[in-house]
């Protein structure tokens, strides 16, 4: 009996480790949950180990002792297998692989174990030595050795992959010296039994190297701490770029107007004047960017899907192109394959700012030579892949800087830019929305000579014909409003200056009102007008709220306009739902203030000329055409 000492002493590990790790707290993970299976399993090899020992030594029925073997093998092939797993764990397969891998080695080790139960196995018992035999050990130490191949190399492979975290390798590495130690040991004394004790030393190292769950903690309190500070850190660039970005076209507003209060000639205040809208004009496209940015980081920012013309928008786009080209000498072509089926379904929205961003990035970094907008499609199973490139001869961009550009507030020599405005967030915005709508943009750039963006994007097909909208096409920029009579209701003094300053060039007569309850005693009272320009967030009773009250009154036909600084995405279909004639954002866009004034007065004003396009042809409906890919 002088053997037991070790199988004992395996007993009295596996026991304590099990008290130790069941009794803490732990993390969940997929390594934690397999060595929590692992020290269960250690603990009924140790058991059964000490008790077929103590029993062949004393009683030593051997038909007992084959039976109690047979177990002992099937829990070891067991071992095996989840030693097998947490290997695979620590690997950090995905988890299809893993499961794929988990599934062939359950299979196999089933088939061991029943290979193990039924198969004949040989115990011979002398002179204090258990020595066991047969195929039912054969097949068992198959299954090991199998294993353990597996272990060694995937235990190579990971510290190869991962040199830095090799700790994780310690305990394998003490295993297989373990192995060829127990292996000796068993050589030259036979009587001494081995393995139950070196798998829970080795159970034991694995836990105070790898599985403890105090460390455990501390390692993930300290991902947690460096995630919260890398956070923490982007804000405060957030900020420090936001500060720069949005001062900067602050100050040249503060200080062109502080020049217009003391210039005396005309025509300097207009130059400065020019100055102050262009500044602005920088200043909104910072703040619209910085939402956009902002909403798309905190996974808000939504792709609102429709049928569209994407043949329109490409026109217009490009219409809108040339005056920002102005005097540049620049050739501007455009090259739509004509297969670009009519009605499309997806972002127009999004696909607009896409192209847009690259379309005046082309503009901008480009002083001479051509610009080149071509789109491209191959239509399939009612998808339609559009090829959308943008190739301008401007300055280029270096190899090494292609990656920054799209990197928020990254924007290349600086120096070179100063007169050209941009905030740096274009093509980070256009980038994270190309993929938002599984599309890809590739940019291709030769340093001083030129750049191609080009934009991969599936939008679906749509057979449905357009509907034959009302399209007003209204001339307003001579017109003479002057019977007309606006009401502009909003609580801010600067902004109902601001609104009827831009509605003078219009020869309309304005009205301004403070509140919600004014405006409503102003039409009770019998004031009539031909429009009311309302804004929304106003004190006590908001604009909606003033609206509805205005369409209960008998006989209100007036058009009324939200005038509102809630101009984020879908806030002007909200404020249409609400039932509003239309839309107009703050600050006021001269041509959408144009716009609306033409639709709004349009139809009681004989100057204004108003158009309905002709419908388009069916044939472009008719879906039996063959489309160009299909030919
Ligand atoms: P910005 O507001 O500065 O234009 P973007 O994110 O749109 O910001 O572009 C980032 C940077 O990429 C620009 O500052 C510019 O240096 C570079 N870039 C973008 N488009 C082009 C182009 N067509 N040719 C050369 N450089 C470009």
């Amino acid at each position: 009996m002088d053997g037991v000492w070790l199988p004992a002493g395996a007993f009295l590990i596996s026991v304590l480790l099990l008290i130790v790790y069941f009794t803490k707290s732990n993390t969940k993970s997929l390594e934690t949950y397999i060595y929590a299976r692992l020290i269960i399993l250690n603990f009924l090899f140790s058991l059964i180990g000490m008790g077929v020992y103590i029993y062949s030594m004393t009683i030593g029925d051997i038909s007992i002792v084959s039976i109690i073997q047979k177990v002992y093998l099937s829990i070891l092939s067991s071992i095996g297998f989840y030693m097998f797993l947490y290997c695979v764990a620590i690997n950090q397969l995905k988890e299809k692989s893993y499961n794929k891998i988990k599934n062939v080695a359950g299979i196999f080790t089933i088939l061991i174990v029943i290979g193990v139960l039924l198969l004949p196995i040989e115990t011979i018992l002398y002179d204090s030595v258990l020595d066991v035999g047969g195929t039912a050990y054969y097949c068992a130490m198959v299954a090991l050795i199998t294993f353990f191949v597996f272990i060694i190399i995937m235990t190579i492979g990971y510290f190869f992959k991962n040199r830095a975290k090799f700790k994780k390798c310690i305990p394998f590495l003490v295993l297989f010296a373990l192995c060829i130690g127990g292996f000796l040991l068993r050589r030259y004394y036979p009587e001494v039994i081995t393995e139950t004790f070196f798998f829970s030393f080795f159970f034991l190292i694995m836990y105070f190297t790898i599985e403890n769950p105090d460390l455990k903690m501390i390692h993930e309190l300290n991902a947690a701490k460096d995630a919260a500070e890398r956070a923490n850190r982007a804000k405060s660039d957030f900020l420090s770029n936001m500060s720069h970005e949005i001062r900067t076209p602050l100050n040249a507003i503060v200080g062109f107007s502080e020049c217009i209060l003391n210039e005396n000639d005309l025509e300097s205040a207009k130059s400065d004047a020019k100055d102050i809208v262009m500044a602005s004009q920088n200043l909104l496209e910072i703040v619209n960017g910085i939402l956009d940015i902002s909403k798309i980081e905190a996974d808000k920012m939504e792709i609102v899907e429709a049928e569209y013309n994407l043949r329109d928008n490409l026109d217009s786009l490009a219409k809108l192109m040339i005056p920002r080209i102005g005097e540049k000498p620049i050739e501007f072509q455009t090259k739509f394959a004509p297969d670009i089926p009519p009605v499309l379904y997806g972002d127009s929205a999004k696909v607009k700012q896409i192209i847009s961003n690259i379309l005046t990035n082309a503009v901008k970094y480009t002083e001479r030579g051509i610009i080149t907008f071509e789109v491209n499609c191959i239509n399939k199973d009612n998808a339609c892949s559009l090829v959308i490139s943008v190739e301008d001869t401007g300055r280029g961009i270096k190899t090494d800087k292609i990656d920054t550009i799209f990197n928020k507030f990254e924007r290349l020599e600086e120096d070179r830019n100063t007169t050209l405005e941009g905030t740096g967030l274009g093509l980070a915005i256009t980038k994270r929305l190309v993929e938002m709508m599984g599309g890809k943009i590739v940019v291709q750039s030769k340093y001083g000579a030129g750049s191609k963006f080009t934009v991969y994007l599936k939008q679906e097909i749509r057979n449905t014909p357009q509907k034959q909208e009302k399209v007003y096409a209204v001339t307003v920029a001579n017109a003479d409003f002057s019977n007309k009579k606006i009401l502009v209701v909003d609580d801010n003094g600067i902004n109902l200056k601001v609104a009827t300053r831009l509605l003078q060039p219009f020869k309309v007569i304005v009205e301004e009102c403070e509140s919600g309850e004014d405006c409503l005693e102003r039409i009770k009272d019998g004031a009539s007008y031909d429009l009311i320009l309302m804004d929304d967030m106003m004190p006590r009773i908001t604009g909606t709220e003033t609206f509805h009250e205005l369409e209960k009154l008998p006989d209100f036909k007036t058009p009324v306009v939200v005038l509102t600084a809630n101009a984020i995405e879908g806030m002007r279909d909200k404020y249409l739902q609400e039932g509003f004639t239309d839309y107009l954002a703050k600050p006021i866009d001269k041509l959408e203030l144009e716009r609306v004034l033409g639709l709004t007065l349009a139809h009681t004003n004989e100057e204004v000329k108003e158009e309905i396009f002709e419908p388009l042809p069916e044939e472009l409906f008719d879906i039996n055409v063959p489309l160009k890919s299909d030919e």
